[in-house]
């Protein structure tokens, strides 16, 4: 069988033609059309979304096992444990501590944050006589604490001499001047686990005196991506101020709220450039500790009206009642899951937002 004759194309002018036609376009393409296309490509590129966001993140605002308002808040990226303040009195280190073992495996905390020396935030580091203390009982490797004081406070020198045993066992200890400044091996930015990272903020107030103990907080960012979650501590409104002034803050996912919702904090100036999705509040709802003005109990009725604006999606770890214990929960530990798919709320007691509750229905008004 006679092999079929492959067909020679035949080259004529008007293909030669065409193809340097087809191919002087191209190179105009090229040639002018990249500035174009670079331009395209860019406007259509978010920088964070270029960076790897596998990790998980969880953020715990935790219930201190008594009536008083404190802050404790425990962060858990992919292995990497963090506890920013441990709460309100010695006590609540045993409920923290509790809380912690759920979650930790190895009883080792990577990070401990002390904001600031207020009793509120470092009570449970400290613990009772007959409760050890949270720097007892885990084992924490890099404690970030505040660089100035103006505390006399037993429960501060008592935070000192606990603080200092855990360095002499081994523990590295920066002031968060230190961090924001890369100095003595501290960093300003700590990468937690894939794509999550720990950035400690600069507060002006790290390095200038004020007789505001609130406005001496440690401040970070937990940046997972284009996911940011802001911690300020009991950071007020002047603190705030010079926040903005020294930061570029982004827009965030989670605020827990400045000083437990107080008057003095989560100013407009700071909503209207970090604008949160979400507030977490850690305080005793309606509780008299430091007020007897109904309308300043925190969360306060300045707060509500303030954060109105921005998101009703507010959350409260407990209200004061009139049970022996004094407390219940409201929301209870206010849990935040954070991953590629996007951030949920879930919360031990009741996932209601601070404007669905009983207690605000009955004590402030949303305006
Ligand atoms: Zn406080």
């Amino acid at each position: 069988m006679a092999r079929r004759k492959k067909k020679q194309p035949k080259l004529t002018l008007g293909k030669v033609i065409f193809s340097l036609l087809i191919l002087l376009l191209i190179v105009l393409v090229a040639y002018f059309g990249k500035p174009y296309i670079s331009e395209y490509l860019e406007d259509n590129h978010d920088d964070d979304h270029e960076k790897v966001v596998s990790g998980e993140l969880s953020i715990h605002f935790l219930e201190l096992g008594n009536k008083y308002t404190g802050d404790s808040v425990y962060i858990k990226a992919g292995d990497v444990d963090i506890l920013i303040d441990a709460g309100s009195r010695g006590n609540s280190a045993d409920d923290i501590a509790g809380y912690l073992n759920e979650y930790m495996t190895d009883n080792t905390l990577e990070y401990v944050i002390v904001t600031h020396a207020h009793q509120d935030h470092i009570s449970g580091f400290v613990g009772t006589s007959s409760i050890p203390g949270i720097f007892e009982q885990f084992e924490c490797e890099v404690i970030i604490d505040f660089p100035m004081t103006n505390a006399t406070s037993k429960v501060y020198q008592n935070y000192v001499l606990k603080r200092d045993a855990e360095i002499e066992e081994g523990a590295t200890h920066y002031t968060a001047l230190e961090c924001y400044n890369n100095e003595n091996g501290a960093s300003r930015t700590y990468e937690l686990s894939d794509g999550i990272e720990l950035e400690i903020l600069y507060n002006y107030y790290y390095e200038n005196k004020t007789s505001n103990e609130n406005d001496y907080s440690v401040c970070l960012m937990i940046n997972q991506g284009s996911k940011h979650f802001l911690f300020t501590g009991d950071l007020e409104a002047e603190g705030e101020e010079k926040l903005i002034e020294y930061n570029d803050l982004p827009e965030v996912e989670v605020f827990k709220a400045g000083h437990h919702g107080s008057y003095t904090a989560t100013s407009t100036a700071l909503l209207e450039v970090i604008k949160p999705k979400i507030i977490c509040v850690c305080c005793c709802a309606g509780s008299d500790e430091y007020t007897s003005n109904p309308d300043n109990m925190f969360p306060a009725q300045a707060f509500v009206s303030r954060v109105c604006h921005y998101t009703d999606q507010i959350y409260v770890t407990s209200v004061a009642d009139d049970s022996e214990a004094g407390y219940t929960s409201l929301n209870g530990n206010i849990v935040i899951l954070s991953s590629a798919e996007g951030v949920t709320v879930n919360c031990s007691n009741n996932n209601t937002i601070l404007k669905e509750s009983d207690w605000f229905k009955g004590n402030r008004k949303w305006e």
